[in-house]
């Protein structure tokens, strides 16, 4: 597995970011893990927040995007954000569309399509993206914890065997900053079995839980290889001058990674 650590930030107009190395390597994809600073949004949301949804200003957002957009040499209109659900479901773009619905209830896109970035927010969920080499297919997900606890990565994968032809020994995993194994604590009532190889039991029905570990190891039992998987192994919780963490901070922004076709 591609570990990628902090000392790994990169900066562009003032944003700070991470990439993978496999995928900016890959020349008809561009793709970036932006942190919260950089931005304009005030506290709580201090300061790249992206959501529309958790009551920061309107004006603030858009001016965020704007930033993104002019780093990063697009048009804000081109980000595709979905309304992110906890759930499965999983949006497919495979036709030139004019316009995208206007309410997008998805925690998972997969396209064929250049010209616009799909995206994922976060604060403390998994963001992950997947990219098939060959047929030029790629997918963003939200994998939190329900979303974990549904399989979503898996049904992604599958979805873009059947739907896509791709097939599993093209892809490439890019896995984003999400909260840790040692400050991700929750209730056993929320807690899945098959979670106790990368879990600890803290006693009294607690365990600490570490989502994108459960998500590799998923990855894996379907097949996929430890060097086909890059992990942004920071923890949002811990990192929480680079990162918004909903488990720390309740009310505050949300980190933007998006990935398009060129
Ligand atoms: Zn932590």
């Amino acid at each position: 597995m591609n570990i990628i650590h902090r000392t790994h930030l990169r900066i562009k107009n003032d944003l700070p970011y991470f990439e993978i190395p496999e995928l900016a390597n890959i020349e008809w994809i561009r793709h970036a893990f932006l942190t919260r600073q950089g931005g304009v949004s005030l506290p709580p949301y201090d300061t790249l927040n992206l959501s529309h949804r958790n009551g920061d200003r309107e004006e603030f957002v858009s001016k965020n995007k704007n930033l993104i957009g002019e780093a990063f040499h697009f048009d804000p209109g081109q980000l595709v954000l979905l309304n992110q659900m906890h759930q499965d479901k999983i949006l497919l773009i495979k036709e030139r569309l004019n316009s995208l619905p206007s309410l997008l209830e998805y925690d998972a896109i997969i396209t064929n399509l250049p010209g616009f970035l799909i995206s994922i927010l976060t604060a403390d969920c998994v963001p992950i993206f997947v990219v098939d080499q060959k047929k030029k297919v790629i997918a963003a997900v939200h994998a939190g914890r329900q979303g974990t606890a549904l399989h979503i990565t898996l049904k992604v994968l599958k979805k873009m065997e059947e739907d896509f032809g791709c097939s599993l020994k093209n892809l490439l995993i890019a896995i984003g900053p999400s909260i840790g194994s040692p400050c991700y604590e929750i209730d056993e009532r929320v807690f899945h079995p098959e979670w106790v190889p990368f879990s600890t039991s803290r006693g009294e029905g607690r365990w600490v839980v570490d989502l994108a570990q459960i998500n590799i190891t998923q990855m894996k039992q379907e097949g996929m290889k430890e060097e086909q998987i890059s992990w942004i192994n920071l923890c949002t919780h811990c990192q929480f001058d680079l990162f918004f963490s909903y488990r720390r901070e309740g009310r505050t922004g949300r980190q933007l990674s998006f990935i398009g076709i060129i």
